[in-house]
């Protein structure tokens, strides 16, 4: 599991283990084709901040071996403002004032003929908060099934599922997801994420 992995690292000692290299060890990192966990805590360093000329280079560099000159461009549908979590950095916590939307399919349809007539946009983001009781995967199904024949491209930006969920979702359309850990300091999450389903680190 990804959680025994990240168990292995501790927040304070890779800290300071960042904040302890060197130009040197920067060099050294810069001059390798492939890198270790080492050398990367090297790049982020605050001694890296030196190098962020020769290391966008070698982004790009890189970038373009790997997938030439293309950009990929999204278009993000919000179909719901609704959410059940408090995170504290978000406009759609729970404890905000404010009217709460659910698109309905209707309503979405209309979107998305919208969002073709702005031009030629086949990649789509579907996101919302997290209500699983009122927008849950059941919810989802049907946003994807009145959204997919709109665009060739569907991805989610929702709150985490079980596989089948998954898995039942790519039956509708979905080609991708995308989920967030906005932080892995596991002692301060709570702290940004005080409730909800979220504040489950
Ligand atoms: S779960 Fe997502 S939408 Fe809800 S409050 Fe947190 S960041 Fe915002």
């Amino acid at each position: 599991m990804f959680y025994d992995e990240i168990k292995k690292y501790d927040w304070n000692d890779t800290t300071r283990c960042i904040a302890a290299k060197t130009a040197r060890d920067v060099e050294i990192a810069l001059g390798k084709e492939h890198l270790s966990i080492d050398d990367f805590m090297a790049l982020i360093s605050p001694a890296g901040a030196a190098y962020i000329e020769p290391m966008a280079q070698l982004s790009q560099r890189y970038t373009q071996e790997r997938f030439g000159k293309t950009i990929s461009m999204y278009i993000p549908l919000y179909i719901t403002n609704s959410c059940t979590n408090s995170c504290v950095y978000c406009g759609f916590n729970h404890n905000n004032p404010f009217k709460r939307t659910i698109l309905t399919m209707e309503q979405i349809e209309q979107e998305c003929k919208a969002i073709r007539n702005l031009g030629p946009f086949e990649n789509l983001l579907i996101v919302t908060g997290e209500n699983p009781a009122k927008a849950g995967v059941d919810y989802l199904e049907k946003a994807l099934q009145t959204c997919r024949p709109y665009f060739n491209n569907l991805t989610i930006e929702v709150q985490p599922m079980k596989s089948d969920d998954y898995y039942r979702l790519t039956k509708s359309g979905l080609n991708g997801v995308v989920c967030f850990q906005e932080t892995y300091n596991e002692a301060n999450y709570k702290k940004y994420h005080p409730a909800g389903m979220k504040s489950i680190y």
